[in-house]
């Protein structure tokens, strides 16, 4: 279910006569990390090349407009929202001149001091096009008195702290970057002698890519006509804190992410959820499509069929228009519906990924109580989210979050379910290597960066765009 929002996807080729439709296929295989809006930046070593708008790759891109994207290296986005609202001026990659000519940054990640930085720097009279975190960055580029851009480049990501995958194109070189902790993944592919990134693998396997490496935490690798160069902006931290949550939900389990199959570690989460909570039940459903893999992990530990309970609408937009009728939910109906002639007299187990508000739980459970089932037994694949995430993901503010305020008992009579059960901190990181390289803050409240108070994604916000922003995100609440 999507109970968490997705992050943004970074996707960038060098050295391909098809370089815009290589990024346009990579972004296609990234849609599930942000909706919003897409772009691609090309460049032909002489001019460079830019589309972007607000919608899906398959609704920003047509085969006229890819053709005029022309080039051998191109970067590519796919954005939600983590500051700055929905609106054009947000959509990146994000293209600027300056002293070195064009740069165009793509992002994935979210910066915990960009407040302090872009205040000091709207002080001294800086100007900025957008309402985005990531604008800072080209903006410390621009203001660098190294010579070198990989210098300049390196400067700049000394300055800024946080969650931080990037991508950068200038008229000859494709630069890509990772911050000191790993908090999100970036991969290094090669399709023949073409150079790929992307954030996660699956962009490699439709493109018949080859997955390299990760780059590493504190990498910046500079791609060029000779190959590609290695450097360090700073040394990775200590202690890693790559985020867990792209095991539990965001990455696609057919994607390798931080070196692990998404898919191997999700179903073992489902495996340690059962040794965990087993239960008295007829058959495991899962929320499709996110906690399929959880779900069934759960299903084969626990030796119980796993039946296939709810239907999910793949073809639902990111609005619709809700009839006047009240009290229907027709957020939840519309997206999924119940397959009662399976359902109905039956103890059923349903696995989901998390919950964060449980509004939308809720309506899901009244949904299989109405379908007839007998016993409703919830089992979450991860722990109770108490904390919300400064690091690059959506999360609402810790108030909203229904862990923060309830105890697992009282979230249990909210939903309306006959048991409610989680995974454990120590279960959750038992189905990864290395344990002790990931993140997870949102559920120990132990942040390894801090932020200087609370603020929304909109801090950098004070006018309104009409005819962009909140319809373009219907996303329904969970
Ligand atoms: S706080 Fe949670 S969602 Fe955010 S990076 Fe850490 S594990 Fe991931």
């Amino acid at each position: 279910m999507s109970s968490v929002k997705e992050e943004c996807a970074v996707f960038g080729v060098y050295g391909h006569e098809e370089a815009a439709q290589i990024t346009y296929l990579g972004l296609y295989s990234l849609q599930h990390r942000g909706q919003e809006s897409s772009g691609i930046v090309t460049s032909d070593g002489k001019r460079v090349y830019e589309h972007k708008d607000l919608g899906l790759v398959s609704k920003v891109f047509n085969e006229r407009i890819i053709k005029h994207l022309s080039g051998h290296m191109a970067i590519g986005h796919n954005r939600y929202s983590t500051t700055g609202l929905t609106r054009l001026e947000n959509v990146q990659p994000f293209l600027v001149n300056c002293k070195i000519g064009k740069i165009a940054v793509a992002h994935n990640g979210n910066l915990v001091n960009a407040v302090e930085i872009r205040n000091a720097m709207e002080n001294e009279g800086s100007i900025f096009r957008s309402t985005m975190d990531s604008e800072i960055i080209v903006h410390l580029i621009a203001r660098s008195k190294e010579k070198r851009l990989e210098d300049m480049i390196a400067e700049a990501l000394n300055s800024i702290k946080g969650a931080f995958s990037l991508v950068f194109m200038t008229k000859s070189k494709i630069i890509a970057a990772r911050d000191t902790r790993g908090f999100r993944p970036l991969c290094i592919g090669k399709l023949g002698d073409s150079w790929i990134f992307s954030s996660e693998s699956c962009a490699f396997d439709l493109i018949g890519a080859t997955y390299i490496r990760e780059v590493e935490p504190g990498e910046v690798c500079v791609i060029d006509e000779n190959g590609l160069e290695s450097i360090r902006f700073a040394e990775p931290e200590e202690r890693l804190h790559k985020c867990i949550f792209e095991f539990i939900y965001f990455s696609r389990p057919d994607s390798k992410v931080f070196g692990e199959n998404v898919d191997k570690v999700r179903r073992e989460l489902g495996r340690r959820l059962a040794d965990e909570s087993p239960t008295e039940a007829d058959f495991v459903i899962s929320v499709p499509d996110s906690s399929n893999t959880i779900a069934l992990g759960y299903a084969e530990r626990s030796k119980l069929p796993f039946e296939l309970g709810l239907i999910r609408n793949h073809y639902v937009g990111r609005t619709f228009i809700q009839p006047r009728q009240k009290n229907r939910d027709w957020d939840v109906r519309i997206k999924f519906n119940p397959v009662r002639g399976v359902l109905k007299g039956k103890r059923i187990v349903v696995v989901d990924d998390s919950i964060v508000r449980g509004s939308t739980m809720k309506k899901l459970v009244t949904m299989l109580r109405q379908a007839g089932t007998a016993e409703v037994h919830l089992r979450i694949g991860s722990p109770p989210i108490e904390h919300s995430c400064y690091y690059g993901i959506d999360t609402p503010t810790q108030g909203e979050l229904i862990a923060s305020t309830h105890s697992v008992q009282k979230i249990q009579e909210f939903l309306g379910v006959d048991s409610l059960r989680y995974l454990s901190i120590e279960g959750l990181l038992a189905c990864v290597s290395d344990p002790e390289t990931f993140c997870v803050s949102c559920f120990s409240g132990a942040y390894p960066i801090t932020r200087h108070g609370e603020y929304e994604k909109d801090v950098f916000e004070d006018t309104k765009v009409c005819g962009e922003g909140p319809e373009v995100k219907g996303e329904m609440e969970s």
